[in-house]
């Protein structure tokens, strides 16, 4: 199994670490050659979403990356990635616009940058694990088709439509590999 990292901005590299440490073979996406061998998943990462929508385009990758997730290629995005990936952003165009969510963007406020908190996501692992929140957005509604994994106070942040999951908190950022897990398990077809 070989994984596809968007790496054009953000913070990628933490998912190369939580890949090595399940063994999984991925490579960074930085140009549209990287994408012309054969792969199995993508992961989108948490960064800026207006910066990586830029520069999908400006990289010509944002054509084929859309096309490939409409026909099932397996993705997940984190924080900006689920961003990148809302077919709706609460006062802005969307970018991929793929998965049919309406997003909120740095939707806790200023106030509180970052935090951290514990789920149980039964879908996802039978233990509770940490969730890192960095100008996190959420959720605000969801399509008919689309499964809320997590709430967390009230507000979505955790869900997956068909071949698509997102996140608004950062599990590359800690040790726990569930989520990433959960979608190897996804890709596989489990
Ligand atoms: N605030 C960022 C955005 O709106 C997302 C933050 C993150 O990915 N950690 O794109």
């Amino acid at each position: 199994m070989r994984i596809g990292i968007l790496a054009l901005q953000g913070a990628f590299i933490e998912h190369k670490f939580a890949l090595d440490a399940l063994g999984i073979e991925s490579f960074e996406i930085r140009q549209k050659r990287d994408i012309e061998k054969p792969f199995d998943g993508l992961i989108i990462p948490g960064g800026e979403s207006t910066v990586i929508g830029k520069l999908l385009r400006q990289l010509d990758l944002f054509e084929p990356i859309k096309e490939m997730i409409e026909n099932g290629m397996p993705v997940f995005g984190t924080c900006a990635g689920l961003i990148v990936l809302a077919k709706s952003i609460e006062g802005e165009n969307p970018h991929l616009g793929v998965m049919d969510i309406s997003v909120r963007r740095n939707a806790y406020g200023k106030q509180i940058d970052s935090f951290s908190n514990e789920a149980l996501i039964p879908e996802i692992s039978i233990a509770p694990f940490p969730l890192v929140f960095i100008r996190a957005p959420w959720i605000d509604s969801v399509g008919e088709n689309v499964q809320v994994l997590c709430e967390l106070n009230g507000h979505i942040v955790a869900a997956r439509e068909k071949n698509m999951l997102v996140t608004s908190f950062h599990p590359e950022l800690t040790k726990n590999t569930a989520v990433h897990e959960y979608f190897m398990n996804m890709i596989k077809g489990e």
